[in-house]
């Protein structure tokens, strides 16, 4: 029996994780549970799961759970959500953004296994969490279906994620390309957000959704694939493969690929991420052949979906280049979803925001945080002028 903290358990990624453990009660445990705001959804997970501990990041929150699960443990902001951390054998962070950065690095810094959904931290974060990464026992394990697939393609081809396999020619993600695959720069303009809420494959939060929409999904996944695997950026390739099934592809120098394939369903690495290195029962993403009539591969358009484009400059300037890459995604996002900016106002944000770019090095845990601060305050600067 394994002890999960579940931190973000009333998303989307947080509700789907506990559908795999309702399914494998034998298997695991859940000790930990965490959430913003959302009382009703996580009122409903307390009654089905029993954790022992309860961490609302929102204090009226917090006091509602309280009063109503008088024996559990129920507490309240950051420091609570890092000292949870230590009782689990395995926490998986589902928190949305920047935010989960403190839990990423608690987890590696205790030496846990870290079953990754919140890719901002480590994008963010790449150079400290990397070093908390080398703690003895800890390990990443990637939620994000993507990275799922590269680290099931790469299995057995390398002994350290950290030594990128010399055998290895390219990483190809794959992107479904969004609800706006196909259209001109002139055609998004025009675009509102109820369209770009509709995904047309996955269903997922409005954050990843908003950036599923422009590509800057796939731009930090492209960063996130880096990170993780140590592959140079003019190594990893972007795809669009709009059925979603191949998840993404690794090609050695022999020219070969491996592929892994599945039906859209982050349940499926969940499972795999809750499961590693062994292998689970479980139905989700099981392919029916007789159904899938074609998988299309085609290039991105750099042109029209320049976040593509501003990723991978961030990711190869490094340092504290992609936290700010990510914090003004964030807040043009934020200013996309309450009506503040045009959906094509996003990418235009993030290119000034980069603009102004300091080169402040990521030495120390703060220095991430620092960089995240001055490039939010830079964005609402030149939102502001507007
Ligand atoms: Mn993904």
């Amino acid at each position: 029996m394994k002890d999960v903290a579940l931190l973000g358990s009333t998303g989307s990624i947080g509700i789907q994780t506990l559908d795999v453990v309702r399914a494998n009660t034998d298997k695991f445990n859940i000790k930990v549970l965490a959430a913003g705001t959302s009382v009703e959804i996580i009122r409903n997970q307390i009654a089905e799961f029993r954790p022992e501990t309860v961490i609302m990041a929102d204090n009226d929150a917090g006091r509602l759970i309280k009063d109503q699960f008088t024996e559990i443990t129920v507490l309240s902001g950051q420091d609570a959500l890092k000292e949870s951390v230590g009782s689990s054998d395995i926490i998986v962070n589902a928190i949305v953004g920047f935010a989960g950065l403190p839990v990423t690095l608690t987890a590696l810094n205790e030496g846990k296994i870290l079953a990754l959904a919140n890719k901002e931290s480590l994008i963010a974060g790449g150079p400290i969490v990397q070093k908390a990464r080398m703690t003895k026992s800890a390990m990443i394990i990637p939620v994000d279906s993507e990275h799922s697939a590269l680290h099931q393609c790469l299995h057995g081809y390398q002994s350290t994620f950290n030594e990128p396999s010399q055998s290895i020619r390219q990483l190809i993600l794959t992107a479904s390309g969004g609800p706006f695959r196909g259209l001109t720069l002139q055609e998004l303009e025009k675009v509102t957000l109820d369209e770009a809420l509709m995904h047309p494959t996955w269903n997922m939060g409005p954050k990843i959704t908003i950036d599923s929409s422009t590509l800057m999904n796939k731009g930090l996944e492209v960063i996130e694939a880096h990170e993780l695997f140590g592959v140079p950026y003019s190594e990893i390739n972007v795809v669009v493969h709009p059925q979603s099934i191949v998840h993404s592809m690794v090609e050695f120098i022999d020219s070969s690929v491996i592929a892994q394939l599945s039906m859209p369903d982050m349940r499926l690495p969940i499972t795999y991420a809750l499961n590693y290195p062994n292998r689970n029962d479980s139905q989700w993403g099981s392919i029916n052949w007789h159904q899938i009539t074609k998988l299309e591969f085609e290039q991105p358009d750099f042109e029209s979906f320049a976040c593509l484009k501003l990723a991978y400059q961030a990711g190869e300037t490094g340092q504290t280049a992609p936290a700010w890459l990510n914090a003004a995604n964030e807040v043009a996002v934020e200013a996309f979803l309450q009506h503040q900016i045009m959906w094509v106002d996003i990418p235009h944000l993030i290119a000034d925001v980069l603009d102004n770019y300091d080169g402040r090095q990521a030495i120390e845990e703060n220095d991430i945080y620092e960089a995240d601060k001055q490039a939010r305050l830079v964005a609402r600067k030149i939102m502001e002028r507007k």
